[in-house]
């Protein structure tokens, strides 16, 4: 039997759904509240929303010197010459790199992990973005490695890794610094940032 036009339609529908549903922070039922938005909002989102995801798709890539997301490659960030050569700092996502860029917190160049190691989730050194890491760390220009990994179980191991890989690169391997939040209040600080601040204070 051929289906009508509703049935064509809901079946698109449903696959928009389907498809929304995969994005993280949404499930079945917050795909379908967006799904609902769009239709209702044809032209003024869901035209446009469809129009940058198509450019997107097409233009976007990864940077093949250091992993993050750009329409060049070498990206803006590895080809910008007022970028200090120095100092390279190493993230696990390209999240993190918007993050640290958004609060103008760095200047040199970034390499991103594309995840940590993890013994859980089977995730090993080859599964990440080390390889083209440490001939970047060993090039002339290149004196600091800051290692930016998350406070987690993970981060910290793939930090230990990396550590070690890179001996004999002749930079210094930094760190950030664990503590108390700007305007943060003992009182309301979980233990393990209360403790790593404690262990990580310095002289005034
Ligand atoms: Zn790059």
């Amino acid at each position: 039997m051929a289906k009508g036009p509703f049935s064509l339609a809901a079946a698109d529908v449903e696959r928009l759904i389907r498809l929304l549903a995969k994005l993280p922070g949404l499930g079945p039922r917050s795909a379908r509240r967006v799904a609902l938005h769009l239709i209702q909002q044809k032209e003024t989102v869901m035209r446009p929303l469809a129009e940058a995801l198509a450019d997107a798709a097409e233009a976007v890539g990864v940077c093949s010197r250091c992993g993050n997301i750009d329409t060049a490659d070498p990206c803006e960030i590895c080809a910008d010459p007022r970028r200090d050569p120095a100092s390279i700092c190493v993230v696990e996502q390209v999240g993190d790199l918007w993050a640290l860029e958004r609060a103008s917190a760095f200047r040199g160049r970034y390499h991103v992990l594309g995840g940590v190691l993890s013994a859980l989730d089977g995730v090993t050194p080859e599964d990440l973005n080390i390889e083209t890491l440490i001939p970047r760390a060993a090039e002339a220009d290149v004196t600091e490695i800051i290692l930016a990994t998350n406070a987690t179980v993970d981060g910290q191991t793939t930090a230990h890794y990396l550590t070690e890989r890179l001996e004999g690169c002749g930079v210094t391997i930094t760190r950030l610094a664990r503590g108390v939040p700007v305007g943060g209040e003992l009182d309301y600080l979980d233990d393990g940032t209360l403790i790593t601040a404690f262990a990580s204070r310095k002289g005034v």
